[in-house]
């Protein structure tokens, strides 16, 4: 035995088995052997040499030892496998062998300067194997030096990353076909986590947000939607509950108008991306949200539903003129008719001689009493319409809708104050939007009358109580004298200065439709600045 290998016993102090085995080394054996299993002493392992190296041999990942100048001493079976290359042709070779020379060169300096100070380096190279055929190599060198020597070596792993990294291209790609197609959507989209905060959304969700004052499109949406469909978020998502062409209306800030959107919405189901569910199919769900503005479509329907009832209104205010007309006149002829009555009665008590006078007023009487019968006889039926839930907002709106022509050519403006949330009257809406125009002309006549008055008027509906739909029309005209807050009702009756084409029959027709229902209308002469009309109509519409 060497004076070396005795040193180096005496250094370990090997003993048992080992130090046997030692005992027997030839002198010849290299220093760097020695050092090895100084290493196997130190940890207390005494795994024999030859597994170290059949665990490397069998290693999936490409190994290979090189001398500090990164020529080839070793290389195992993975990277002969992966490159092509027997290990006798690599013997002796530059690691450059595998270069194909697209890896910038900075990058072989950074290598080199990471494994020259003493640091392993890891990063991507471009390789290409013994056939010419290219592969990405994630590669990590390392500086290996042995305690007993100056020789440094080069520890090279590496593996074959093409499959993953074209994987990550396509998935990136195909995200970006989709953000794209997303993105450029006509309809707002937007995919919400299980808290119901928006992950996801694209420029259309965007530009809607912008419209509506910052305030999130989705929780609008789903504010809307959840009251008709499941309650809350919360138990929705428990249930996975999705919908469909669910009409959802938005209202972007004051002053401005309303917007229709359709929206659905659907659960998509994404794996749980943690180790610990990779045996278990943890599937985590998101809402993917989808709103459509259909705001054009709906203000055309809108259209067609206004022009409806408009020739529906046309015909029951024929028909209401008609009725006004024909029960003015009998009333008008009521009041004479009463007279003559009266004088034939008075001429029979008084002048007992006069029969013939007598019998020719009761003639008259007769007459008159036959016309009125025929009068009535002529009044034209009621247009029929059904009766059914209506809610007084919408008859308001409806009104000014069809009247919008005429106010806008008076140059009247109208402040509009509707109650949200306004319980149904039962009745019939044509009749009772023909109430509402009644008291809305009577207000414009007003503001036409002859004076400096403000052309504005204000409509306010109230719920009292969810027993009564309340309607205040209150106009800045000159008001009505507190001594024909009664008179006014009465037909034909008209207090305006100047001709309006109107028979005075506005309020009498008003309250005999409020009456029909169960309510009534009242002139309030006490109102500050010119004439307030309330109307009280029961919410049964006065069936009970
Ligand atoms: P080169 O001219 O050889 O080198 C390019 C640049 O690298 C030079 O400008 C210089 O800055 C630096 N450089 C090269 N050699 C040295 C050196 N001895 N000392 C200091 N700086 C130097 N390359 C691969 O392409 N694929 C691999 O899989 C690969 N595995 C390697 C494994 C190990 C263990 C080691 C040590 C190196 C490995 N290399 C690998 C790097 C390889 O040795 C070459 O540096 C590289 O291939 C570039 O070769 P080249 O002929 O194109 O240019």
């Amino acid at each position: 035995m060497s004076s070396d290998l005795s040193d180096v016993q005496d250094k370990y102090n090997w003993v048992g088995a080992l130090g046997d085995f030692f005992a027997s080394l030839p002198d010849e054996v290299p220093s760097e052997i020695l050092d090895a299993f100084s290493v196997i002493q130190d940890h207390g392992n005494i795994l024999p040499p030859r597994l170290f190296y059949e665990v490397v041999e069998q290693s999936s990942i490409a190994i290979s030892i090189t001398d500090n100048q990164a020529n080839i001493l070793y290389v195992n079976q993975a990277f002969q496998n992966l490159t092509g290359y027997c290990s006798d042709e690599l013997q002796g070779k530059n690691e450059s062998i595998l270069s194909y020379k697209a890896t910038p060169k900075t990058v072989y300096q950074e290598l080199w300067a990471s494994i020259l100070s003493g640091n392993a380096w890891n990063g991507i190279l471009v390789n290409k194997r013994k056939d010419g055929s290219r592969y990405l190599a994630e590669v990590t060198v390392a500086p290996v030096s042995c305690n007993r020597t100056e020789s440094h070596y080069f520890l090279g792993m590496h593996r074959d990353v093409t499959a993953l990294h074209n994987l990550k291209n396509k998935v990136h790609n195909q995200k970006e076909l989709i953000e794209s197609v997303v993105d450029h959507a006509p309809m707002a989209i937007a995919l919400l986590d299980m808290d119901g905060t928006v992950v996801l959304d694209n420029r259309t969700y965007k530009t809607l947000m912008a419209d509506l004052g910052g305030r999130e499109p989705a929780e609008l949406i789903l504010q809307s939607v959840n009251s008709i469909l499941y309650g809350d978020f919360e138990s929705a998502c428990a249930r996975g509950h999705d919908f469909e062409h669910q009409e959802v209306r938005l209202l972007p800030g004051p002053g401005q108008e309303a917007r229709w959107f359709s929206c659905s919405a659907s659960w998509i189901q994404e794996f749980d991306l943690r180790a610990e569910s990779y045996f278990e199919l943890h599937i985590q769900s998101g809402l993917l949200l989808v709103a459509n503005d259909i705001t054009r479509q709906k203000r055309e329907q809108e259209q067609a539903r206004i022009n409806a009832v408009q020739a529906l209104m046309m015909e029951q205010s024929a028909t209401l003129n008609m009725q006004e007309t024909l029960s003015g006149a009998i009333f008008k002829m009521q009041e004479p008719l009463n007279m003559i009555e009266a004088a034939a009665e008075m001429l029979k008590r008084q002048e007992p001689g006069q029969d013939h006078l007598y019998r020719t007023l009761k003639q008259a009487l007769e007459a008159g009493h036959q016309a009125v019968k025929t009068l009535r006889a002529s009044i034209p039926g009621e247009v029929s319409e059904a009766t059914g839930p209506v809610n007084m907002n919408d008859v308001v709106r409806d009104v000014l809708n069809i009247m919008a022509a005429r106010l806008l050519a008076e140059g009247v403006v109208v402040d509009c104050r509707p109650t949200e949330s306004l319980p149904f009257v039962t009745g019939q809406a044509g009749k009772l939007r023909a109430l509402v125009k009644y008291l809305l002309d009577n207000a414009i006549d007003a503001l036409r009358e002859p004076g400096n008055w403000q052309r504005e008027f204000m409509i306010i509906t109230r719920n009292n109580n969810n027993e009564r739909i309340e309607l205040w029309i209150q106009d800045m005209g000159p008001g009505l004298a507190p001594e024909l807050r009664f008179k006014a009702f009465e037909p034909f009756f008209s207090n305006w200065n100047a001709r309006r084409g109107h028979s005075g029959m506005g309020l009498t027709m008003a309250q005999q439709i409020a009456v029909e229902y169960g309510g009534e209308v009242e002139v309030d002469t006490e109102y500050n600045n010119g004439c307030r009309v309330r109307v009280s109509i029961p919410l049964d519409g006065g069936q009970q």
